[in-house]
């Protein structure tokens, strides 16, 4: 059966297959909550296509990143793996019971997913059922945890995600990765657009939805020189070193109306997972992954805007909030 998963897996787009034998996962984890008889987590990954991130990279197209490499993937090409699977694995006699993220219930009280809408995440209770997706994703042999919590697979480095399947089918366990992708480098820390990754590698999911959400103007080519003029630290937001805590965050994600969100639920990304793609070019420049290109991923300077159309307000406005002219159609 294992063959048959994989082919079909495949067939429906996944890039990785993996699976992790139960006795990988403490009893108390959370795999055994849901389906307490679980003999293997099958881990499927899904790249994130390179040129995806073009736009951000380049600093021209915004809307693939959010549109095509997470609610596509998320919404779309993933339920489709994951039902397909289910249904051979229940043709066979076993159950199947696929796992998505919830993207909208956070393990912790009073965190944030930078991907959605602060408002949209559902308070007063935490995700004490929703199975750990990295430790799985690490469990199944997708690939290694990196310093800031990211996965890296050693094909498509931190350019994956991944989704999962329990089932009472006993199936060999896909071994586990020991080569280290991860060397500490900190490129991701440094790369970060508002100092959201902390020196340890832990991540201010605030910091992160703050700036995933564009809010440092030297990398949001939609920000008009208004932004932010209610705020006394202006400038520091703009230049993503101000200090604030969860509720000043909240503030600021109100103000950050520059460029209109994905549908379903998803904000535009506008830092473009700056710190994937620093940690990408890294293992790319040292020869690590295996999915290769022709051309590197970034072959020039990183770009960056002049913040002095904010200080001065006097510059035109991003085209984006142009008012017309009279007489112009
Ligand atoms: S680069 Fe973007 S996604 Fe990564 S930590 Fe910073 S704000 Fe968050
Ligand atoms: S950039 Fe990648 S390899 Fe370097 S410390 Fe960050 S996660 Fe690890």
């Amino acid at each position: 059966m294992i063959n048959k998963i994989i082919e079909c897996a495949k067939h429906y787009d996944a890039d990785v297959v993996g699976f992790a034998p139960r006795d990988r996962f403490a009893a108390d984890d959370p795999i055994f909550k849901i389906f307490p008889d679980t003999k293997t987590v099958i881990g499927l990954g899904f790249r994130v296509l390179r040129g995806i991130y073009r736009g951000v990279e380049e600093g021209t197209t915004y809307y693939q990143y959010t549109t095509m490499g997470v609610e596509n993937l998320e919404e779309t090409v993933m339920p489709l793996t994951l039902i397909n699977v289910c249904n051979l694995i229940e043709e066979e006699g076993y159950e199947a019971i696929p796992q998505r993220r919830n993207q909208l219930i956070m393990s912790e009280e009073n965190s944030t997913n930078p991907e959605v809408d602060y408002t949209d995440i559902y308070r007063g209770i935490t995700a004490e059922n929703q199975i750990d997706f990295l430790n799985c994703a690490v469990q199944c042999g997708l690939g290694e945890r990196s310093m800031i919590n990211t996965l890296l697979n050693k094909d498509y480095g931190p350019f994956i995600r991944y989704c999962f399947i329990l089932t009472d089918a006993e199936l060999e366990a896909t071994p586990l990765v020991t080569e280290k992708l991860c060397d500490g480098c900190k490129e991701c820390i440094k790369a970060c657009p508002g100092r959201a990754i902390k020196e340890d590698g832990e991540v201010d999911n605030w910091r992160c939805a703050v700036y995933y959400n564009g809010a440092n103007g030297t990398k949001n080519p939609f920000m008009p020189p208004e932004a932010f003029d209610e705020f006394e630290n202006k400038m520091d937001i703009i230049n993503g070193i101000a200090e604030f805590d969860s509720e000043e965050a909240k503030e600021i994600l109100n103000n950050i109306y520059f460029y209109p969100p994905a549908k379903h639920f998803y904000r535009t990304s506008i830092c473009g997972r700056a710190c994937d793609r620093a940690c990408y070019i890294h293992l790319e420049e040292k020869g690590v992954l295996g999915k290769g290109f022709v051309r590197k991923f970034r072959e020039k300077e990183d770009w960056k805007l002049d913040t002095k159309q904010f200080e001065t307000g006097e510059h035109e406005k991003s085209w984006i909030f142009k008012e017309k002219e009279e007489g112009e159609n």
